[in-house]
């Protein structure tokens, strides 16, 4: 990661312990976010209004760090309160979450709060393959617990986030956003112009397994979701998508 004057790195895919499967409270994430030298984060916790905006001022002027408020929508254990809402959405940017089987209808609500839709994983874990044809602002186009795919399309503006679900996972995957200098507004306008690129590289697998089996420990006495967490996993390391998607292909 680089701190010149020319980009700013962003990670818009950043868990909390606001998510069923995620440990780190927001402090300790922003704090190892700043720690391992990004300059921008997202809480894109799943299916929770993001929090407050002064509390996230309070995080900003602690931590010398930038936070945007945000989202994921979709189902990640048996037991989400929201089990109608399988598949994967961020709403970086938006200041609250609207729960629609519609997908064109959260994708306005996201615009219309200012924030900028994204595409989290899209090729697996319950993503929108077809994010190109509904409207999507972006796309993920590296997902730091996905194997990395190549995209080929050219019209959606790209990024990386890392998808952590704990500290260790922070600072592998990001985006580098051009033009812009630390203010929220600025880093969606570069966005959303396509002035961004994906940078890193995914989380080292021995960080993934660790994690599960944190989440071994959390599960215990519910081995259903730990099942249901177990599948999940696999299908992110094992997901291919085939090795070059032409743009008529990934947008069908
Ligand atoms: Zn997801
Ligand atoms: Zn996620």
């Amino acid at each position: 990661m680089s701190n010149d004057k020319e980009h700013i790195t962003l990670d818009p895919h950043v868990h909390t312990d606001r998510s069923l499967d995620s440990f780190g409270s927001p402090n300790t994430m922003a704090k190892w976010a700043k720690n391992f030298g990004l300059d921008a984060i997202a809480f894109s916790d799943h299916n929770v209004n993001p929090l407050r905006r002064d509390l996230l001022n309070g995080l900003e002027k602690k931590f010398d760090i930038t936070i945007f408020s945000s989202y994921e929508q979709g189902q990640v254990l048996p037991n989400d309160p929201t089990p109608n809402i399988k598949k994967h959405c961020i709403g970086l940017g938006s200041e609250s979450i609207l729960f629609d089987h519609d997908i064109a209808k959260v994708l306005e609500h996201i615009r219309r709060q200012g924030g900028i839709s994204i595409a989290a994983h899209p090729f697996c874990r319950d993503g929108f393959p077809d994010y190109a044809k509904l409207g999507f602002d972006a796309v993920e186009a590296l997902n730091g617990t996905t194997k990395p795919h190549k995209l080929d399309i050219n019209n959606i503006p790209k990024v990386g986030g890392s998808d952590a679900h704990r500290y260790q996972d922070l600072g592998y995957t990001y985006t580098r956003v051009y033009n812009c200098g630390n203010n929220r507004d600025e880093i969606l306008e570069s966005i959303r112009r396509g002035d961004c690129a994906p940078g890193g590289i995914t989380i080292p697998p021995m960080h993934l397994v660790s994690r599960f089996l944190e989440l071994v420990k959390k599960y215990a006495t519910n081995p259903l979701e730990l099942l249901e967490e177990a599948r999940s996993m696999a299908s992110s390391m094992n997901s291919r998508v085939p090795k070059m998607l032409t743009p008529a292909q990934a947008q069908r």
